[in-house]
């Protein structure tokens, strides 16, 4: 297992500990108010690790450059946002705003 599937599944398995450990020990009377957002906090952090974790693209199009020195190009949907990516700009992530999936383009 890599080390960033070993993190996530960390902060899955502590999240709800920590959320009945807050709930507890209510501070301040916060106790459900800062579970929720200690919840939202951890999701976040565990969505942007998994888009650390390259996925394929989807509706691959690839183009053959053949006896030129340029490399094949291929363009395709992201398999997160649904936006248009290609090798020639930012090969292995995902550009648009908000996404930033990592990209695996091997076959
Ligand atoms: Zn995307």
């Amino acid at each position: 297992m890599n080390d960033i599937k070993y993190v996530i599944d960390g902060f899955k398995s502590l999240k709800p500990i920590l959320q009945a450990q807050v709930l507890k020990t209510d501070y301040e009377g916060l106790g459900v108010s800062d579970a929720e957002e200690l919840g939202e906090h951890f999701n976040i952090a565990i969505k942007c690790m998994e888009k650390q974790i390259p996925k394929k693209p989807i509706k691959i199009n690839s183009v053959e450059f053949k006896g030129s020195i340029r490399m094949s190009f291929k363009s395709a949907d992201c398999p997160v946002c649904g936006g248009h990516i290609d090798t020639d700009d930012e090969p292995f992530f995902c550009s648009h705003s908000g996404c930033g999936q990592a990209i695996d383009w091997s076959v």
